[in-house]
């Protein structure tokens, strides 16, 4: 706790008050994003929605447009969602117990034991990506930590671990520990405060996990309509995006004479070339038209927004 103390990370936003909203938010945010592009979003999203109720009053669009550049916006959908419920449900406050939590939406294991940590300040074990590795290292656990064997030692491991009070400091000295000392690739074993307990033989090959599925490429080709400085984007119903503005797939096998640019993007377990043709036929009825002003503030996922911006920027120079 020493350690902790002088250099945790104490400056991060959600760790001024703990309030229990501001847990939540950044929690969501946190999920598969890194720290340093949440901050900043964070502290916007917070002027935006200061309180739990003003996040449940706003629309979703106001909720899908604030969320953009983070990503995985059914996250964004999610966190909205609780927030209603939890105004609905429970009076405009975040239950301090597990079940409770679960039972939320978009509340897993994970999200509920954080809250319960950070918020709330019970000794419970929280195992994210840092906190994982830590464990994994300490204890020397050489079973990938994603297969069902790997997952209860890590547990069992962690929950031995835990203090009878101070979850909160607990839970975020092992978190900045595993960010700031012991490092994915390179751990600073001489600087670090356990290495009196540590049992790890080969810090930097642990934490071990199965094998990845191996990324499978996949092709699509969107249509940029663009009449008098208006662009044309189709309102997605999902699967994917759900509620955002996106370029349209071509309707018709594109010419190669059409083709702007292309932009390549990760999902799930593909790795997309989205390749952009200009469309000069009738523009589909279903199709919303823009300004470049207006485009700013509507939400769109990241790759899309990337492309549209890449082609108004190649006309502009
Ligand atoms: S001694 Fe090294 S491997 Fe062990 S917890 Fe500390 S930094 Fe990680």
């Amino acid at each position: 706790m020493t350690w902790f103390k002088k250099r945790g990370r104490h400056d991060l936003p959600w760790r001024q008050t703990f309030s229990p909203y501001e847990v939540l938010v950044s929690e969501f945010m946190l999920q598969q994003t890194t720290v340093a592009t949440i901050v900043p979003r964070f502290q916007r999203w917070m002027e935006l929605f200061p309180t739990l109720d003003s996040l449940a009053a706003a629309g979703e669009s106001e909720v899908l447009s604030a969320w953009q550049g983070l990503g995985y916006y059914a996250r964004a959908r999610r966190l909205h969602a609780v927030a209603r419920l939890v105004v609905q449900e429970y009076g405009g406050k975040i239950p301090g117990q597990l079940e409770v939590l679960l039972a939320l939406p978009g509340i897993g294991p994970y999200t509920a034991k954080a809250l319960l940590a950070f918020a709330f300040d019970q000794p419970v074990e929280v195992l994210d990506t840092n906190i994982i590795r830590v464990v994994a290292r300490l204890h020397n656990l050489t079973i990938p930590i994603d297969t069902k064997e790997g997952r209860r030692l890590l547990e069992e491991e962690a929950q031995k671990m835990l203090p009878q009070k101070n979850g909160r400091n607990f839970a975020s000295a092992l978190m900045d520990l595993g960010s700031m000392v012991c490092s994915a690739t390179d751990p600073k074993c001489l600087e670090c405060p356990l290495i009196e307990l540590c049992e790890a033989e080969e810090p930097s090959l642990l934490p071990k996990k199965k094998p990845r599925v191996a990324t499978t490429k996949r092709k699509e080709q969107r249509a940029f309509y663009q009449r008098h400085h208006r662009i044309y984007l189709e309102y997605s119903k999902g699967p994917h995006w759900k509620g955002l503005w996106i370029l349209p797939l071509c309707s018709s096998t594109p010419t190669h004479r059409d083709y702007i640019t292309s932009i390549i993007y990760p999902i799930t377990r593909y790795r997309v070339t989205m390749e952009l043709y200009r469309s000069s036929g009738a523009i589909p009825k279903t199709l919303t038209s823009f300004s470049c002003e207006e485009l700013r503030e509507i939400a769109m996922p990241s790759p899309h927004r990337r492309a549209v911006e890449k082609i108004l920027q190649y006309h502009a120079s």
